[in-house]
């Protein structure tokens, strides 16, 4: 019976949540998934309220659970997400950009980021004066190694062969360090190296994309991911998982969307796709696939928020995708 530790957050978090409570109850009917949810607190609204952005049982809970969905949360993101992932270890960010067809998606597009989740700029190590200020970036050959070995593994199961490293070893001693340790792995893994300055690759992630899926440290996999977003229809359809050996958090890439939050027209397919990430990972894959499913269908369909060119609200999608789930 997986547990499955709920966190809407702040913002669009809540309305996505609820709405998307009543799809993954329908689905785990459906599949006989004994699953066992609880809501918890995270945020800025949590903070102002409990005076931290991270309760201790939020932390306990998603500790203890096989699972954590995610929506978002605001401000205090830092204190929230950024220490479950250094605390959890959850060292892998996999954010698969693929287009669903929706009308201000590029047809085809399907381009996997795997970042890394606890080093580079991430760290929060650093000082600053009045006129200098100082952020450490720390790459370690084990982190590297971990990442790396991931993603060529994530490429063998997922069939995606034209792997590339990100990285700026020209200018950077830690890219030097990571791209060293990608290249020695390559071969083992089963893949022929290949690799490409960050500069470059933006251009060629909005040109020809020679590569299905990349591994990358920590902030160029952020700066490419939201790049990436906009070929699939924006931030309302990108799903992502934080992952580590033992534990995952899966969350959309987006934010707290601040200007329509409480309109009720936030997209929950980023959501919802991001449970999709979270059956898989739970093994579950018949659940998950069936998931993407009724969500690819629900796009084909129309059955979409205002910002892939639809005009049903948030519940409304929801609604129809639990009806082509039971359909
Ligand atoms: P935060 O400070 O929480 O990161 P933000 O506004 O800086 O918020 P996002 O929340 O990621 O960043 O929003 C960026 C843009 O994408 C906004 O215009 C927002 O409305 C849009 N957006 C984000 N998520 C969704 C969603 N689920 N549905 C529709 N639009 C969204």
């Amino acid at each position: 019976m997986p547990r499955i530790a709920l966190i809407p957050g702040d913002g669009v978090g809540p309305e996505i949540m609820e709405a998307v409570i009543p799809v993954l109850e329908t689905l785990a009917d459906k599949h006989s998934m004994a699953l066992e949810t609880r809501l918890y607190d995270a945020g800025d609204e949590t903070k102002e309220r409990r005076g931290t952005a991270l309760p201790r049982e939020t932390f306990e809970g998603v500790r203890k659970a096989d699972a954590t969905l995610m929506v978002a949360v605001g401000e205090t993101a830092k204190e929230v997400i950024l220490p479950l992932r250094q605390k959890l270890d959850l060292y892998v960010n996999l954010r698969p950009a693929k287009a669903y067809p929706v009308p201000n998606a590029v047809k085809g597009f399907d381009v996997t980021i795997i970042r890394e989740n606890t080093e580079g700029l991430y760290v929060k190590a650093g000082w600053s004066s009045r006129d200098v200020a100082v952020d450490l970036r720390i790459i370690t050959r084990g982190g590297s190694e971990r990442i790396c070995r991931y993603g060529y593994k994530y490429a063998r199961e997922n069939g995606k062969r034209n792997v590339y490293v990100i990285h700026k070893a020209n200018v950077l001693l830690g890219c030097k360090l990571f791209r060293d340790v990608c290249s020695s792995l390559a071969e083992e893994e089963g893949f022929s190296y290949r690799d490409m300055y960050v500069d470059a690759a933006a251009m060629r992630l909005a040109m020809d994309r020679p590569f299905d899926l990349i591994i990358t440290p920590n902030m160029f996999g952020d700066i490419l991911a939201d790049l990436a977003a906009a070929y699939i229809g924006g931030l309302g359809m990108y799903p992502s998982g934080n992952i580590g050996d033992e534990r995952a958090i899966f969350e959309p890439v987006h934010g707290t969307a601040p200007d329509i939050a409480g309109k009720g027209i936030a997209n929950p397919m980023a959501t919802l796709l991001s449970a999709a990430m979270m059956f898989k990972w739970l093994n579950y894959r018949e659940a998950a696939n069936d998931l993407e499913e009724a969500v690819w269908r629900a796009c084909e369909l129309g059955y979409t928020t205002p910002d892939v060119g639809g005009n049903m609200r948030t519940w409304e999608v929801c609604s129809s995708i639990r009806e082509l789930l039971m359909s």
